[in-house]
C-alpha cells in the first residue's frame, strides 16, 4: 500500500521532484494535532479490538510532500512559499482531501487533516483514501491575480503527485471552485495533449461550468443539516424547533444556515474572523441576507440589525445546536463550559479539542463529530469525481437523495457502534472507519 512520489516523465511542464519532509518550524502553532487524531484512532481501536498492524500502519501518513516554490507578486517582487500535501493512506481508494490557503497551515496541521480525511471516506463508505494540503499564506495580504498565479505555481510545483486516479483534491478554508478551476487548467498543461481530457476529474469543488457537479457547494452545508435531522429525529422534535448558532460563516457554515432556515429553524448569532453577532429582535437573524452581507463586506460583523457581541457572549447564547464551522481548536474546555446548548453539530475538522469534548461529555451535550457530520462534502465531491470520469451529469435531486441515503447509512452504523459498545459518538465513528479499513487489509494483505 506504500506509494512513492511519483516523478512527472511526459509532463509538457517539467515541476520540480517533490520532496519528503519530516517537520517545519512552525509546527509549533499546532504542536499536537496529529497526535490528537493519533490518540483518537487508538482509543477507538482500543474498543474494538482493532489488529494491531492496522493501528501501526495508520500511525503515519503513507507519504508527504513539501515543496517551496517562487511567485511574481505584481509589483514585480518574487515572494518564497511553503505548501504542503499528505498522503495519509490509501487503501481505500485514491486519496482525497481538500487545500486550505492559510498563514498557520503547517505540515502537522496538513497531516492531521489527512488522516481525519482517511478516517470520513471508511467511514460513509466511498473508494477514497485521505489526503490534505494547503500553502502557509495569509490570503487576504494578496491580489486576486497573485493568488492565481500561487495556485498555479503550487500544482506546478506538486507536479504528478496529484492526479484523477491516484490524489485529488478539493476546497477548504480560503479556497473555492474558482481555485479548483485555476488547479484543472494548470494541471491540464502538465499533461500530453492526448491526455488532457484526464484533467477534469484532478479536482473536486469545480464551477458547475467548468465541469463541476451541482450540488458540491451546498453539499457540506447539506450534509451538516441532515445530520442534524436525524439527530432532532432521535430526540422526537422536528428541525424547524430548533435554534441554532455558527461560527464561520464559509462555504460550510453560510449554506448549513441558509438550508436550516429553509427548514424553519431560527438561527441567533453568527462569529467569524471579524467579529460576532447577535439577534436583536425575536425573528433571529436572516442566514441568507447575511451570505449576502458577508459575501460583500468580508465578514459577519456589521450586519444591519443585529447586536455586535464579545466571542465569549457567542459561545454563550443559549440555543439547541451549536455549529462549529471554521477551524480546529475553538471548543476547548473554557469555551465547552460557555455553551448553552444540546448539541454541538462539528461542520468545521477537528474544532473540538479533547478537554473540550470530556467538558461537553460532563455536561451532557451531544456532539455530531466532524468526519461524520461534514462528511456531505467528500461525498458529493465523489459523485463529482465519477461524473466527471463517466462523462455524465445528475441533477439536483439525485445527488441530494444520494446524498442522503449515504449519510443515513453512515449514521445508522455510528449509532449502533455507540450503542453497542458503550461508546460516545466520536470514538464510535472512529471505530466503524476503522473496521471498514481493516477489513481491507485482511483481504488485501500486505505486499509482498
Ligand atoms: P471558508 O474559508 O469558506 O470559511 C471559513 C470561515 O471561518 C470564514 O467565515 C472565516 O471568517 C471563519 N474563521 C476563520 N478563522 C476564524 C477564527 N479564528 N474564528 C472564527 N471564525 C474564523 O472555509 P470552509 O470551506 O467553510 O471550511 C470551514 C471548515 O469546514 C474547515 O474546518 C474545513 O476544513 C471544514 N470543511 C470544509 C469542507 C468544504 O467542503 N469546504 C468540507 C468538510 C470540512
Amino acid at each position: 500500500m506504500t506509494t512513492a512520489p511519483i516523478a512527472n516523465g511526459t509532463a509538457t511542464l517539467t515541476p520540480p521532484s517533490p520532496r519528503t519532509i519530516a517537520g517545519r518550524a512552525h509546527d509549533a502553532e499546532h504542536p499536537k494535532l496529529f497526535q490528537r487524531v493519533r490518540e483518537q484512532m487508538d482509543q477507538a481501536a482500543e474498543a474494538v479490538g482493532l489488529a494491531p498492524e492496522v493501528r501501526k500502519i495508520l500511525s503515519s501518513p503513507v507519504c508527504e510532500v513539501s515543496v517551496n516554490f517562487p511567485v511574481r507578486m505584481d509589483d514585480g517582487r518574487i515572494e518564497m512559499f511553503s505548501g504542503y500535501r499528505v498522503q495519509h493512506n490509501n487503501v481505500l481508494g485514491p486519496f482525497k482531501g481538500g487545500i486550505r490557503y492559510h498563514q498557520d497551515v503547517s505540515i502537522d496541521e496538513v497531516r492531521a487533516l489527512a488522516a481525519w480525511m482517511t478516517i470520513k471516506c471508511a467511514l460513509v463508505d466511498i473508494p477514497f483514501g485521505g489526503g490534505k494540503g494547503g500553502v502557509q499564506v495569509d490570503p487576504a495580504t494578496l491580489s486576486r491575480r497573485e493568488i492565481e498565479r500561487m495556485t498555479r505555481r503550487f500544482v506546478y510545483a506538486l507536479g504528478a503527485n496529484i492526479g484523477p486516479g491516484y490524489d485529488v483534491p478539493a476546497p477548504d478554508v480560503n479556497t473555492d471552485a474558482r481555485t479548483m478551476a485555476w488547479i484543472v487548467d494548470t494541471y491540464a498543461a502538465t499533461l500530453p495533449p492526448q491526455e488532457r481530457y484526464r484533467a477534469l476529474a484532478v479536482v473536486t469543488g469545480k464551477p458547475v461550468s467548468a465541469g463541476g457537479s451541482v450540488g458540491r457547494e451546498k453539499a457540506t452545508g447539506q450534509g451538516v443539516v441532515d445530520l442534524i435531522e436525524m439527530w432532532a429525529a432521535d430526540k422526537n422534535c422536528t428541525v424547524a424547533d430548533l435554534t441554532y448558532t455558527v461560527q464561520g460563516f464559509g462555504k460550510v457554515g453560510a449554506w448549513a444556515a441558509r438550508i436550516l432556515k429553509d427548514k424553519g429553524a431560527k438561527l441567533l448569532a453568527a462569529q467569524d474572523v471579524t467579529g460576532a453577532i447577535k439577534a436583536s429582535g425575536p425573528t433571529g437573524l436572516d442566514a441568507d441576507a447575511l451570505a449576502e452581507h458577508v459575501k460583500k463586506t468580508g465578514g459577519v460583523a456589521g450586519f444591519p440589525g443585529a447586536t455586535a457581541i464579545t466571542r465569549e457572549a457567542f459561545f454563550g447564547v443559549e440555543a439547541d445546536v451549536f455549529i462549529p464551522a471554521a477551524l480546529e481548536n475553538q471548543v476547548t474546555g473554557e469555551t465547552a463550559r460557555l455553551l448553552n446548548v444540546r448539541l454541538v453539530a462539528e461542520g468545521a475538522n477537528g474544532p473540538t479539542t479533547p478537554e473540550g469534548d470530556a467538558v461537553l461529555c460532563e455536561r451532557g451535550i451531544d456532539v455530531l463529530p466532524d468526519v461524520l457530520c461534514n462528511a456531505g462534502g467528500v461525498v458529493v465531491s465523489y459523485f463529482e469525481w465519477l461524473q466527471n470520469r463517466g462523462g455524465a451529469a445528475w441533477d439536483a435531486a439525485e445527488i441530494d437523495h444520494k446524498l442522503k441515503d449515504i449519510l443515513t447509512r453512515a449514521y445508522g452504523r455510528v449509532k449502533e457502534m455507540v450503542e453497542s459498545k458503550s461508546l460516545d459518538w466520536r470514538t464510535a465513528a472512529y471505530a466503524v472507519a476503522l473496521r471498514r479499513i481493516e477489513q481491507v487489509y485482511a483481504e488485501r494483505g500486505i505486499y509482498p
